[in-house]
């Protein structure tokens, strides 16, 4: 099972961020009842994502339809950090969030909503 890659608010949850980043423990999804989105702006705040400061993590059981198949996401890798959980592009070896150093890890296949929408031909 892959999850869809959701990013969490770095303004609605600036404190959840701050505390996994301290404590080295992931946030999960299930605490989160807002501020929690995989478009272009918070729906909560409506401020856009900022890469060093929005924490991603990967949501299970989300349905998704894959660009391929005329839907919004696509497979991508990301990097998993072993301290706050983050997700992140694997051009980084550091989690952008903790600094955490991630070198010669594995990457993690997620599904992430498409920044360019194709259209099924
Ligand atoms: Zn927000
Ligand atoms: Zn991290």
């Amino acid at each position: 099972m892959v999850a869809a890659e959701f990013r969490v608010c770095h303004h609605c949850h600036g404190d959840l961020i701050r505390s996994a980043v301290r404590q080295g423990r992931p946030i999960r999804v299930s605490d989160l009842d807002r501020g929690l989105y995989d478009h272009s702006r918070c729906p909560t705040c409506g401020r856009p994502p900022d890469p060093g400061l929005t924490y991603h993590t990967g949501r299970k059981n989300w349905l998704i339809v894959p660009a391929e198949w005329g839907g919004g996401y696509e497979a991508v890798d990301r990097f998993h950090c072993p301290g706050c959980g983050n997700l992140f592009a694997t051009y980084r070896d550091h989690c952008p969030l903790c600094h955490r150093w991630v070198s010669r890890r594995r990457p993690t296949g997620v599904w992430a909503r498409s920044v360019h929408m194709r259209h099924a031909a």
